[in-house]
This record gives structure tokens, sequence and C-alpha cells, in this order.
């Protein structure tokens, strides 16, 4: 079945939070900054048109922009923020995915019975909505797949921005999905990266339309699966499905018997390494952090000893969990006991995107993230367990 699926991008995010708090501060160019007063990271319509660039150094910036207000970013306040329009978008559908701290998808799929009313009509309202309830400008994107209702929102955004429109929405239906994959670079599609593009221009593939005309087994030979699945998602067949919060586990867990009754430490510790490297897995797969984990070693007779601790900062990947888990192994671990399991568990589950602030983060976070995340992608083309992590 076709889907309907919205993107809803909150404009200029953290200014408009900003704004709620300091009134006096709409209609003039204001820009928020990054932790420590580090960089630009998020800008007002003003300060757009006045040039500045989004990640500019505050130090190069305030000499440049004197006209500029430049404020200390306050996160807990956007998250709170973020939170209240996430919330409102449940009122709408439970199908909602937060994809950023200002981003959400909401799949739409067979609600214009229940609104009595058209798609077109139903995000009219969620704007309409957000706006007097909570004092924040969302532009929302409609179409039948991620990558298309992505593109119809970066339009819109694209048309307010050169002030050719004030609509906040944008729909790209049927009939009008070729004239705008004509219109648009293939660069310029959501997950198409540097490197892709580079490959496609030695083809003299450039629109995104041109690349819907490659035929699959060219696409599958140089871009694999992602590719289709790229191609399918442009022509509005929707692959990557809306993942809702409401739909995301209260915890992930893996254990599994030994082939051999057990005393060895270290077999057992490097049974539940791989444990950690599957609720990892999971948890990337399904966005989610984890803030407090266990470890459980069962023995030959069924007795089971388990303990848990909270993380200080909630993660999904293997490096720090491996830490904890050796020392929580530790602790359970008696010499002489004969074991028959160990299981590894993750529990107080959050969205990874509502802490998807990169730009807040200290960088060794993010690196951690992409390196696990090329583990996945190692995985996906040898085969589970190619991966030892070292214990
Ligand atoms: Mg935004």
């Amino acid at each position: 079945m076709k889907r309907v699926i919205a993107l809803v991008d909150c404009n200029n995010f953290f200014v408009s939070c900003e704004r709620l708090l300091k009134p006096e501060l709409i209609g003039k160019a204001v820009c928020v900054l990054s932790n420590n007063d580090g960089c630009v990271v998020s800008r007002s319509n003003e300060a757009k048109r006045m040039g500045i660039q989004m990640g500019a150094p505050y130090f190069i910036a305030k000499n440049q922009f004197k006209k500029i207000t430049f404020l200390s970013g306050n996160l807990p306040f956007y998250c709170e923020i973020s939170k209240r329009v996430m919330a409102k978008l449940l009122d709408f559908t439970p199908d909602v995915e937060v994809y950023s701290i200002d981003e959400a998808f909401l799949d739409l799929t067979g609600l214009r019975k229940t609104f009595n009313s058209s798609y077109e009509e139903i995000i009219e309202r969620i704007v309409k909505e957000i706006k007097e309830e909570i004092g924040i400008d969302v532009s929302i994107g409609l179409s039948y797949s991620k990558v298309l209702s992505k593109l119809a929102c970066d339009k819109v955004k694209t048309l307010q921005s050169k002030n050719i429109t004030d609509s906040k929405t944008y729909k790209i239906g049927f009939r009008e999905i070729q004239k705008e994959l004509q219109e648009t670079l293939i660069s310029e599609i959501w997950g198409v990266g540097k490197n892709t593009t580079a490959l496609l221009k030695k083809y003299f593939i450039q629109t995104a339309y041109d690349f819907t005309r490659q035929e699959d087994i060219w696409i599958k030979k140089n871009l694999g699966k992602v590719g289709l699945e790229l191609k399918q998602e442009l022509l509005g067949n929707s692959i990557n499905p809306v993942k809702s919060v409401s739909e995301a586990p209260k915890s992930i867990s893996r254990s599994e018997s030994f082939k051999e009754f057990q005393t060895n430490k270290n077999y057992i510790q490097n049974e539940l390494n791989g444990h950690i490297h599957r609720v990892c897995r999971k948890l990337r797969e399904k966005d989610l952090l984890t803030g407090c984990i266990g470890v459980m070693l069962r023995t030959k007779d069924f007795q089971v000893t388990d303990i848990k601790i909270n993380l200080v900062n909630p993660v999904n990947t293997e490096f720090e969990l491996i830490e904890h888990a050796k020392d929580m192994l530790d602790k359970l671990y008696k010499k002489g006991v004969i074991y028959r399991s160990v299981g590894f568990y993750a529990l107080k589950l959050t969205s990874k995107a509502i802490r998807q602030m990169s730009i807040f983060e200290s960088e060794s976070i993010s690196k951690k993230e992409n390196l696990s995340s090329s583990l996945d992608k190692l995985e996906e083309k040898f085969g589970k367990g190619i991966i030892k992590i070292g214990g």
C-alpha cells in the first residue's frame, strides 16, 4: 500500500525557542551559539539574509556581524520545547519518528477518515496548532516516502527563504514527482553523500531524475541495496518505514547457553561481549540509547545472579558498555562455580534523536557511533559474527 509520509521541521529551532523567552528578539537578526559559544548553530531569517554562515566561529562572526545578537545556547530549554512539539504530533498519529531535536517523520496513511479532511488539511492543521499552542513555526513536507517528504520540506524552506511563498507546507504528489526530481540535483537528496555524488557524476548522472532512470542491475552493482532502496523511495514507494516512538521496546536483552558448561572466565567474557554487540546493534537499528545495563549469570543448577548499573550518559556503542560489563562480571563471577549461560540487557531506553544534537556533543561520542555503525555495515556485508571485540 502507498504510504503518506510527512516531515515536520521546526524553523530556525533554537532561535525560535529563544524568541519564546525574549519576544523583543522577534524580527531581529539573532544567532544561537554552540557549547562554550564556539560557533553559530541556529540563525534567524534576518541573520541568514545578512550572509552569516551556519557553523561560523563566534570569535570571527562577532566582529564581522556587529548588528547580529548572539546568544549562548540553552539546550535543556530547547529539549523541553522539542518534547512539547513531539507530544503535539502524537495527538495526530502514534506513528511519529523523532528524527532529531527539531524534526519528525509522521506516517499519516489512512488518517483522512479520522480527521474527515484531506492530507493537505491535516498538515495545515498541525502547523496551525503547533504555532498557537507552543509558539513555534514549523514547515511540513508531504509525500509518499521519507526521502520525498524530506525533499518537499527542503523545497518549502527554500521558497520561504527566498520570499517566494508564505506557505508552510509543500506536497509532492504523483504527478509532480518527475518534475521535482528533474529540478533536483542528486547531491541534494537526503542521504546522498559526496562519494556517491562523485561516483554518479562519472556516469553523467546529475539530477535525482537521472538516477531513477538507471537500471536496477546497474544501481545494485554500483551502490548496492541502499541504492535500490533510494530509487524506490524517489519513485514514491516507501521502503524505510516511519519508526514510531510507540513501537520502541522497553528493554533489549540477549543471552544464550554455552555450548558446554563453563568455569573459564575469559570464555564467559567473550560470550558476554558478543551479547553486548548484538544488543548495541539492535539499539542502533532502532535509534535508541540505553541508560541502564545489566549482566546476568546462570549456574549449571539454574541459580541466577545479576547486577545492573545506571549510566551517566546514555549510549548505544560497545566500547564503554564492554568496559562496564567487565567490571560487572568481575563482581558476579566466582571461581570454581560451573556456569550454564551469560546474558546482557539494556534498560531505560530513550530515543537517540532527542539527544542527537551533534553540534552540542563532544566529538568523541559521535566518532564512536560512526565506528560502531561501520561495524554494522561490515556485518551486513560479511555476515553476523565476523566481528570480535577484544575483551
Ligand atoms: Mg529545523
